[in-house]
């Protein structure tokens, strides 16, 4: 779905059209998919899922301290898609596509990455790998590496397992949380032949983006033998109360998913109206760890330019 009128009167929130910024979806489009589409409420102007993908007038709002690159990755970026910032990790920027458009994600700026790690059949992505024998995990990221084909995946991690230095291989993608389908059996037979272990890492922020589809897909993914694990945004209006994190961590469980990092926002440009402040993320964790199971409270983070790892807050 790329209209938000249309979108909007599907769910019967014909009224919300004031709210919607023409420049802000001109500049990153509304883009989510039907399967996820059909996980918002009907009727409910403060749905969780539909503000994560709603262009509207606050992304017009110029706030000081949000800008452009706020994670410092144009600084990073070593050679063709692959960023070494991480200390023993590549990260592979694979593709700059996804199939949703977060309004609260950096890639609004950067919708068509220019030097994806897939460009020239992998061959400058692996050249770096190979040559730097300190790299011991290859995380393939992007934009989300699911929207390239299973067939250029596998050229990745058959050029990859000829590498003996890497050890281990993660996958962070959102699509089996927004386009479930995409985990199919082409899929699940290339993840079922790697010779590593493998992390998968999805992006879940609220409770209901989980339904039964999404359940089999994980359930699917478990089966070739991923080990799953979720990292959401605390975003304002979404998931900025304790019983809401408290429902992802249980609803990610229930689903076979490891709560693993609770991010702050990157103060990116035209995202302002999302941020939690820290003290009340601090705040927020704090009750969520004493309420939940210790292995249900993920680790409340901020990613800072320069730093080699996440900062706990
Ligand atoms: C933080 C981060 C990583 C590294 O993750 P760790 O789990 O801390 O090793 C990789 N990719 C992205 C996009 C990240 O933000
Ligand atoms: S799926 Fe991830 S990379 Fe893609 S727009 Fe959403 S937050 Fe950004």
């Amino acid at each position: 779905m790329r209209d938000p009128r249309e979108l909007l009167s599907m769910l019967g929130l014909e009224t919300l059209a004031a709210t919607v910024s023409a420049p802000a979806a001109a500049a990153f489009a509304l883009r989510v998919p039907h399967a996820f589409i059909a996980r918002m409420r009907h009727g409910d102007r403060a749905d969780p899922l539909l503000r994560q993908v709603l262009p509207v007038l606050d992304e017009e709002r110029v706030v000081p301290g949000f800008v452009l690159d706020a994670v410092g990755d144009a600084a990073a970026r070593a050679g063709h898609g692959v960023i070494r910032k991480y200390r023993g990790r590549a990260l592979l920027v694979a593709t700059g596509s996804c199939a949703i458009n977060c309004r609260y994600c950096f890639r609004r700026h950067f919708p068509y990455a220019e030097q994806t790690a897939a460009a020239g059949n992998w061959r400058e992505a692996v050249a770096a790998i190979a040559a730097d024998p300190g790299i011991d995990e290859v995380i393939l990221s992007g934009g989300d590496p699911l929207s390239l084909s299973t067939a250029k995946l596998a050229e990745l991690t058959t050029a990859l397992a000829g590498i003996a230095h890497v050890r281990r291989l993660r996958i962070h993608s959102r699509l089996p949380v927004v386009l479930p389908a995409r985990v199919d059996d082409e899929l699940l037979a290339w993840l079922g032949a790697l010779p590593w272990p493998l992390a998968f890492v999805i992006h879940a922020n609220h409770g209901n983006e989980f339904d039964a589809e999404v359940d089999a897909a994980l359930a699917r993914l478990r089966g070739a033998g991923a080990t799953l694990f979720n990292q959401a945004v605390l975003l304002r209006g979404v998931n900025d109360s304790v019983d809401a994190l408290a429902a992802l961590s249980e609803r990610s469980w229930q689903a076979g998913v490891v709560p693993y990092y609770l991010h702050q926002l990157d103060r990116v440009a035209g995202t302002a109206h999302f941020e939690v402040d820290d003290a009340r993320a601090r705040e927020l964790h704090q009750a969520l760890a004493a309420r939940l199971s210790g292995y249900l409270v993920p680790r409340l983070v901020r990613e800072v330019a320069g730093d080699e790892g996440k900062r706990p807050l």
